[in-house]
């Protein structure tokens, strides 16, 4: 039993061209990841499901009991986060493997992955973020909206070099294009983050369907806009295809609603409701 309390919604769409959706999501506190999948002849809606299916079982781990008296601390949650991907790129690597030997010798299979998943060990609440490619995580809180994860993608590069900006990346004809995937031939690491966990902040996973679209901008408009979880995930999805978004969109949003009161953390920010601390009361 986690003593984190967190409210959280989802919402997904093919878009308005694709006959599949190969985004997946899944919501198993404290464990939240979305996942985008690539690949011909119905691989990638195969990948991410992996990909969230091994991810969820961590939810149930006994080692999240074990490690930090009654909630996992960073050490014990990148280890777990890491035999999950490893899981993960093997059983995608044995599909690819099975596909090929049954005559279909181009398969390939990939997927993203952006994860946060709820500590509450040793060092207090705090959020454990994991991206690879480019599905990301941004977090609301008092001071603004911050992306938490860094693209693994061409175009991700190409603005690190100076060579074009953010602005012209998110029009850039090679913006699908990642640098990193789980499966697809990449061995590209995860890259992780960790995060205060503070009352009233709101996080966002979303695929490139929601964040190519939306910006940064559209994102902080929708995630402020009041209402729950639910209806903040939906209004993202809807507002991302009617920004003319062709890819699948898929938006996982969660609330911290508070930080039990046995937690070595208490600060004044904590107290209040969720929609106080952001201003979002309608
Ligand atoms: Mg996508």
């Amino acid at each position: 039993m986690t003593p984190l309390r967190l409210a959280f919604g989802a919402a997904t769409d093919a878009g308005p061209v694709r006959e599949t959706n190969e985004d997946a999501h899944v919501a198993a506190p404290p464990l939240f990841a979305v996942a985008d999948g690539m690949g011909g002849h119905d691989a990638g809606d195969v990948a991410s499901r992996i990909a969230v299916e091994e991810l969820a079982r961590l939810a149930g781990d006994d080692r999240a009991h074990r490690a930090g008296g009654g909630g996992l601390d960073a050490e014990a949650g990148t280890a777990l986060l890491d035999g999950a991907f490893a899981t993960v790129r093997r059983r995608i690597a044995e599909l690819e493997a099975g596909r090929r030997a049954a005559g279909d010798g181009e398969f390939t299979a990939g997927t993203t992955a952006s994860v946060a998943l709820g500590l509450a060990g040793r060092g207090g609440p705090r959020w454990l973020v994991a991206n690879v490619g480019d599905s990301r995580t941004y977090r609301l809180h008092r001071g603004g909206l911050d992306q938490v994860t860094v693209d693994h993608s061409l175009v991700q590069e190409l603005v690190d070099a100076g060579s074009i900006s953010p602005e012209e990346a998110a029009a850039h004809p090679a913006r699908h294009v990642i640098t990193r995937a789980l499966g697809a031939g990449s061995e590209g690491a995860a890259d992780y983050f960790l995060l205060p966990m503070v009352g009233g902040e709101r996080l966002l996973l979303c695929s490139d369907g929601v964040s190519g679209p939306l910006g940064a901008a559209g994102i902080e408009e929708l995630l402020r806009a009041g209402g729950g979880p639910r209806a903040a995930a939906d209004a993202l999805v809807q507002a991302a295809l009617a920004a003319g978004g062709r890819d699948n969109a898929t938006a996982l949003v969660v609330d911290v609603v508070g930080l039990a009161h046995d937690m070595s953390h208490d600060s004044v920010a904590e107290r209040g409701s969720p929609e106080e601390k952001l201003g979002a009361l309608p």
